[in-house]
């Protein structure tokens, strides 16, 4: 496994790839990297394709309050990971390198980007889309996957490469849990033991609710049942809701594709899930 922190190496490296006849596929990630993100890099690996994995916390998507500082950073650990996880080259840019002085640019997709996570963290997903769009343009990939973890993020992705003509193929990869069901992440180490034990009523009420929902009760009740578990349990709501799956509307057709999407806060971690609607 190669690694690479300069542009022109990383063009280097993916032209070779190219020249070999080969497809390339990107799975970017911010670093800390667990189950999720190594699922990531094994639904990528397919042969005829070489998987380019990228680290960079990348400001631009935190807000001013946010955990920039603190987000974890260990490198060698990623490597060692992604090496064993069958990845070809980790593109490790710096922060001059994405933001050079003067950088003056944003990519801003609306409506699907404006509910949950985009209205509780403004700026959040134009940073997001910005440093995607950065990302295709450097590695130029055919295809990238994305965790359903982060299942707004997959959505604001997909719509901005059908409306930017990308013309890179976007997989949506389920996500990776813990065996007590909480839904792996880079931030669930905040957690303090006290608060991981708390903090498994979140795909919890989710299930619950996405049955009820599935099964066909009514949808705020079942909205209304998950918020009390969740208060019950220690956790401060930001958002429990039922969302269209694809255009992450609020206020869905039963007809269409759902999901349920749920954002709290345990002590001082944010927590994201969401679950599909399953009609039973
Ligand atoms: P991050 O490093 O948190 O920015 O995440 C990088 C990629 O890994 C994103 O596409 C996430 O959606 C994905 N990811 C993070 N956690 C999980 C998980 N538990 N299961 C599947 N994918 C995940």
């Amino acid at each position: 496994m190669e690694t690479v922190r300069e542009i022109g190496a990383l063009r280097d490296a993916v032209a070779a790839f190219r020249a070999d006849g080969q497809l390339v596929a990107l799975v970017p990630t911010m670093g800390a990297l667990h189950a999720g993100h190594v699922a990531l890099v094994e639904a990528a690996r397919r042969p005829g394709t070489k998987v380019v994995a990228s680290i960079f916390v990348n400001p631009r998507q935190f807000g001013p309050n946010e955990d920039l500082a603190r987000y974890p950073r260990r490198e060698q650990a990623d490597l060692r990971m992604l090496e064993a996880a069958g990845c070809d080259l980790v593109w490790l840019p710096g922060v001059e390198t994405m933001y050079p002085d003067g950088f003056a640019s944003t990519v801003s997709v609306q409506g699907v980007s404006e509910t949950f996570d985009g209205a509780s963290r403004p700026g959040h997903f134009d940073g997001v889309a910005t440093v995607v769009t950065k990302l295709f343009n450097q590695v130029r990939p055919d295809t990238a996957y994305f965790g359903e973890k982060d299942f707004q993020q997959l959505a604001v992705i997909r719509r901005m490469v059908t409306d930017l003509d990308m013309g890179i193929e976007i997989t949506g990869v389920p996500t990776q849990r813990e065996d007590d069901g909480l839904a792996m992440s880079s931030r669930n180490i905040y957690l303090d033991e006290e608060e991981r034990g708390k903090a498994t009523a979140l795909p919890r009420a989710l299930g619950v609710a996405a049955r009820s929902i599935g099964r066909g009760d009514d949808a705020a009740a079942a909205l209304e049942d998950a918020r009390a578990t969740l208060i019950a349990a220690g956790f401060t709501i930001d958002y429990v809701a039922l969302a269209d799956a694809e255009t992450l509307s609020d206020d869905p057709a039963p007809d269409r594709p759902r999901r349920l999407l749920a954002a709290a806060r345990m002590g001082a971690t944010r927590l994201i899930d969401n679950i599909a609607i399953e009609d039973s």
